[in-house]
Parts: structure tokens; sequence; C-alpha cells
């Protein structure tokens, strides 16, 4: 099946009451094992590609990976999304590439540093839904900043999300998703001890949720930082610091209050870091690509598969028919 809307898995997600992660790539490997994990799990997923990403790839190796991807797995329901869109133009050429979702973080400006008026972020949004929707394709926005800088991305300061701010966002800008900050963060680094309610607000997800019940809520920096990953690489040579992430248990809270997205991708980086580590410190002699890139592959499945089934998208794979982002874009016109 071609690629889905992204706004389409989010509606059957919440139908079934589930969430569904949306996974970081920049490589061949790193597709497939995400791809793989969906085979093995039944689960729809997203994947999605940073400004950084688009970069490293040259948009042109990510998007023909991608045909790959959807070829070998014609099973698995796929939505490509641009992770953290920095200005209008960013969404606009993904889109045009044949991204079927795009997140237009204005909650920052066009430098993805400086937390940007709420007055921008409404405009800018606007401007990518209108264009966005016209396509089919799905817009996720942000309101409130995150902490923690990834790929130069990020003000470094946390805003929480404020519930009556996001119900005139969302009717505002007509965007199909929303994250939300409720004290995570990018990054490994996301919490200097184990997180409790005092540092992540699941209780503001319940209220915007009250208020906002038809919009799908995304968490972002929610890699969950497993200490035997860290501890992995760490063993063989690294030199990361003690880090905690967001405890399964609570993302699992969030999808019971209307969290549908669920960003994850240092877990990834350290499931393929802690696999080449180990190889390299353990054979030295090796210099195949391929006897570390393999096992590195191996473990971000292992990864992603599990969080497949923690945040329940596992076996749904087959639930419903994908639609064309024309009958997408049919389905918006008649609702604005
Ligand atoms: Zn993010």
């Amino acid at each position: 099946m071609p690629l889905v809307s992204m706004r389409q898995l989010l509606d059957e997600a919440a139908r079934g009451g589930y969430g569904v992660g949306a996974f970081n790539v920049n490589n061949m490997e790193q597709i497939q094992a995400i791809m793989e994990a969906a085979r093995e799990t039944s689960s729809p997923v997203i994947i999605q590609a940073s400004r950084g990403a688009r970069a490293y790839t040259n948009d042109r190796f990510l998007w023909h990976l991608m045909q790959a991807a959807i070829e070998l797995y014609p099973e698995i329901p796929v939505a490509l999304h641009l992770d953290h869109g920095n200005a209008p133009e960013t969404c606009i050429s993904a889109i045009d590439l044949g991204f079927t979702s795009v997140m237009m973080d204005g909650s920052l400006e066009a430098d993805g540093k400086t937390p940007a008026s709420f007055e921008y972020n409404v405009a800018v949004t606007k401007e990518v839904v209108a264009y966005a929707h016209a396509r089919g394709v799905t817009v996720e926005g942000e309101l409130g900043t995150l902490g923690g800088i990834e790929d130069g991305h990020g003000s470094g300061e946390v805003h929480l999300t404020d519930p009556g701010e996001a119900v005139e966002f969302v009717g505002s800008t007509g965007i199909d998703a929303l994250a939300v900050a409720i004290g995570t963060s990018h990054g490994a680094y996301k919490f200097a001890q184990a997180p409790d309610g005092d540092v992540l607000k699941m209780d503001l997800i319940e209220e915007i949720h009250r208020r906002l019940p038809e919009t799908h809520l995304v968490m972002h920096g929610s890699s969950s930082v497993p200490p035997e990953l860290v501890e992995q690489i760490n063993r063989y040579g690294g030199t990361l610091k003690p880090a905690w992430g967001v405890p399964v248990k609570e993302i699992q809270l969030g999808v019971r209050h209307g969290v549908r997205k669920i960003n994850v991708d240092t877990d990834s980086r350290l499931a393929v870091t802690g696999a080449i580590r180990k190889v390299f410190a353990e054979s030295p002699e090796k210099f195949d690509p391929r006897d570390y890139l393999k096992p590195a592959r191996t473990a971000m499945q292992e990864l992603i598969a599990t969080r497949m089934r923690d945040f329940g998208q596992a076996g749904h794979a087959g639930d419903y028919q994908p639609l064309s982002l024309e009958e997408m874009r049919a389905g918006y016109a008649a609702a604005h």
C-alpha cells in the first residue's frame, strides 16, 4: 500500500484506544529495523525524519528507501512524517516530496531556538494547515516548549502547555494533532532522577484531553532511556552519564488520556550504539561494516518491537483499509 495519512493512523488509534510510536530514521538500517518490528508485531507505524535527517539523506535517499519499505511490507500501514518543521517552507518542501504528515513547530521561531509568540505560532501553523489539508496531508502543531536540545533544535527552556491556550490554538489553526509540553525533554538526559509527578505533569494531559477530546495528543521526548542500554554503552567504552527517561507506564497512562503519537529517537540511538560498541570491543579484528551494522539493526528492531507492544499498536496493522490522500483531502474540504 502507498504511504498512509498520519491522521487516519491516529483516528484508528483513538478508536482502538492505543498509541502509535513515531520513530526517527536517518539511514537504511533504521528503516529496516522499524519495518521488521512492525511486521513482527503486526503494527501500523509512523516513520519520521527531522530536518537534520533530510539533510543527512539528501531527501532523495530517504524518499526511495521509504518506497522500498512500502514495497517490501505491503501489509503495514506507514505514515511518513516531518519532525519539527521550523518554518512553513520546510513543511511545504516535505509535502511536495511526498510526506503524508508534517509538524509545524511554531512554538519556536524559524531559528529553532527562540521561543515564539502565540500569535506567530497560530499564523505559521494555519498557513501550513491550509497547504497540507488541500493535499490530504496531516499537520501536527506544538504549544509550549520542551526542554533539551537535539540536532540544534530547542530553546533549552521548558514552558508547559496551557490548556486554555490549547483550545484557542486548535480552534484557530485546525491542526490534526497537538504536541504538548508536560515536562519532557529531548535527548538522553531528560531527568536528574527517576521522574515523579512534580516533573512529569500527566494531569496536564488529562486536562487538555478533557477540553479537546477530538485532538490527537503527541508526546515528544518520550524515550525511556533503559538503564541496561546505557550500561552496555559504558561497559564497552562509552562515557554516558546516568540518565532517566520517561517510564513506559507514564506513557501508557498518557495513552489512556488521548496521547496517540509517541516520539522515540534516543532509545533507538542507544540500542544501535550499544550493539556497535560491543562488537568493536569484543572483536576488534573485524572491519566489515555488516559485522556491526547487522547487530545494530537487530538491537533496534528488538527495542522497537517492545515499544510497539508497550504502546498498544501491536496487532492493529490489518484493522482498516488505508484511505488515499485524495480521500483525506475530500474529507477535510467537507469538514471546513
Ligand atoms: Zn520533538
